[in-house]
């Protein structure tokens, strides 16, 4: 990185503000005698569950795997199709892929990037399994008709809610709507681990006590499989340290809130720039801050110029990676993703962002389009 740049997102400045603070939780993981499946990860659980408004949480060992147990313990298979969108990042289908049931993707909307829940009927067949909507950059998918659909006809639901917790649809909390909600705590998530990490939540006593058993050899007490099972754990060290970022996470998303706001005052009616669309009764959580232009290279490369980095998310739809080429998608299925995916652009977001950086990077973008 260019001295004196924006970097996208960085974890150190907090780090070495909480040092102390860090290593004592870590320091009392160690000396507590219990490294696998204690009271930090059972405590966390609870605490996080509460925070999502659901009844449950179930620590697992990322987000992949929290999409992956939650079709798992829907028994969604081989047999199954699993309706999501494209413009995700890859593990929300390689979680479905694990299952071996088949993704089938519907187009997203061009304002928000989110899934058009009017395309889904379209694409419903008697092998639907499951409904997985995707809160991308932060913001939930217009979860009732989604809902609506999946209740008429028994059809599961889970939430891919790695990049937006906290996110609200009419005052209901992502992860709280569907029958499960999947949380990562990769480090550069809303609420970020110090390495990997995911949950699921869930209401649903069945749900909960099958996801429990999944993620540990498919076993209930000691040496004894009532099932086939996975080892997917929290780790105890993780959960500690997630439950003492969660001790700030509130006053984090109000600091993310600002710096879009600062964003959205310095950006609004600069050139061809769309900037993010919030819809009335949504708490978007800008996970992401994405803008889009027809003239993303160049801004992009006239930014990286000025030591500003910035990212795609996602420069390629899943549908037309070679990874998914079996699938067989072809260009043009997918007509907003594919547009999106040649125009968006995420500015740096994360809490500890200095405003004087806000101000560089907004001062970058006008004189590009000003030139
Ligand atoms: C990060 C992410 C995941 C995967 O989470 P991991 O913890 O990295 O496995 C899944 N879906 C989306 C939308 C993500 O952003």
């Amino acid at each position: 990185m260019m001295a004196g740049g924006v970097r996208y997102w960085d974890y150190l400045p907090d780090y070495h503000r909480q040092r102390e603070e860090i290593l004592s939780v870590i320091d009392g993981v160690f000396g507590s005698g219990r490294l696998i499946l204690g009271n930090r990860v059972a405590d966390f659980e609870k605490r996080f569950a509460a925070f999502c408004n659901a009844g449950y949480g179930v620590g697992v060992n990322s987000g992949t795997d929290a999409l992956f147990l939650a079709l798992k313990a829907l028994d969604v298979g081989p047999d199954h199709e699993v309706i999501t969108v494209a413009n995700t990042a890859v593990p929300t289908v390689a979680a479905i892929r694990a299952t071996g049931a088949r993704p089938v993707f519907v187009d997203v909307q061009q304002d928000t990037f989110l899934m058009d829940v009017a395309k889904i009927e379209a694409v419903l067949t008697p092998r639907t399994r499951c409904i997985l909507p995707v809160h991308l950059c932060g913001q939930s998918v217009d979860m009732a008709p989604l809902l609506e659909i999946a209740r008429s006809r028994g059809i599961g639901v889970v939430e891919d809610c790695a990049q937006a917790a906290g996110a609200l649809y009419r005052g209901e909390n992502v992860g709280s709507m569907g029958d499960m909600g999947a949380f990562s705590f990769y480090p550069t998530k809303i609420l970020g681990a110090f390495g990997d990490g995911g949950m699921v939540t869930t209401s649903r006593d069945d749900l909960y006590r099958r996801l429990r058993r999944l993620r540990f050899y498919g076993m209930e007490g000691s040496y004894y499989a009532e099932e086939e099972g996975y080892n997917s754990r929290l780790d105890e060290v993780q959960a500690a340290l997630l439950d003492f970022r969660l001790q700030t996470l509130e006053s984090e998303m109000l600091a993310r809130s600002a710096l879009a706001d600062a964003y959205h005052r310095g950006l609004a009616g600069v050139g061809d720039l769309t900037l993010p669309v919030v819809g009335e009764g949504y708490t978007h959580r800008y996970y992401l801050y994405t803008i889009r232009t027809g003239r993303r290279d160049r801004l992009m490369a006239h930014l990286a110029e000025r030591g500003i980095e910035t990212r795609i998310n996602y420069p390629t739809p899943v549908h037309l990676m070679r990874g998914y080429a079996f699938l067989g998608y072809r260009q043009g299925a997918l007509p907003v993703t594919e547009r999106l995916a040649a125009e968006i652009l995420s500015l740096p977001l994360y809490p500890s962002l200095p405003a004087d950086d806000v101000a560089r990077v907004i001062e970058a973008v006008r004189s590009f389009f000003e030139a």
